[in-house]
């Protein structure tokens, strides 16, 4: 799938959309979720045109990968989650239901967040 410079998180980085930042390097930028799904929910992504975690992990540099993911452990130091914990997520394309073809991680905390997943059983 190529990069569509014209999805709502391409617009955040280029300035054209307003967020909520809470941090912002050479690397990633993070801000909140339109729509928490938890007392913290947040959102990471990597400054470059990345589809998905497939794309990012194939195409992007070892220094931006580095970069990437130093960002997410920062930012969740940053909320105050990392002594409580927190989940971190990333859909990747249809059956994920990924609804932004911008890599991005989640970041949700600030209580318990329950199961990992509800169990599903592969459909005949
Ligand atoms: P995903 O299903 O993993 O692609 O998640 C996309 C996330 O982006 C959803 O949780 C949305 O609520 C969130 N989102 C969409 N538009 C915005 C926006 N303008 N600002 C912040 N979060 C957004």
């Amino acid at each position: 799938m190529a990069y569509d410079d014209s999805n709502i998180f391409a617009r955040i980085l280029r300035g054209e959309v307003p967020c909520k930042r809470v941090f912002e390097d050479e690397h990633a930028l993070a801000f909140h979720d339109i729509n928490p799904l938890a007392p913290v929910h947040v959102l990471v992504i990597p400054k470059g045109p990345y589809v998905s975690m497939g794309d990012f992990g194939a195409k992007a540099s070892d220094g931006e990968i580095a970069g990437f993911f130093r960002a997410v452990s920062r930012v969740a130091e940053q909320l105050g989650v990392g002594a409580s914990g927190y989940r971190i997520l990333a859909n990747a394309g249809a059956d994920a239901n990924q609804e932004v073809p911008h890599f991005h991680v989640h970041i949700f905390g600030g209580a318990p967040l329950g199961p990992m997943l509800r169990k599903i059983t592969a459909q005949a």
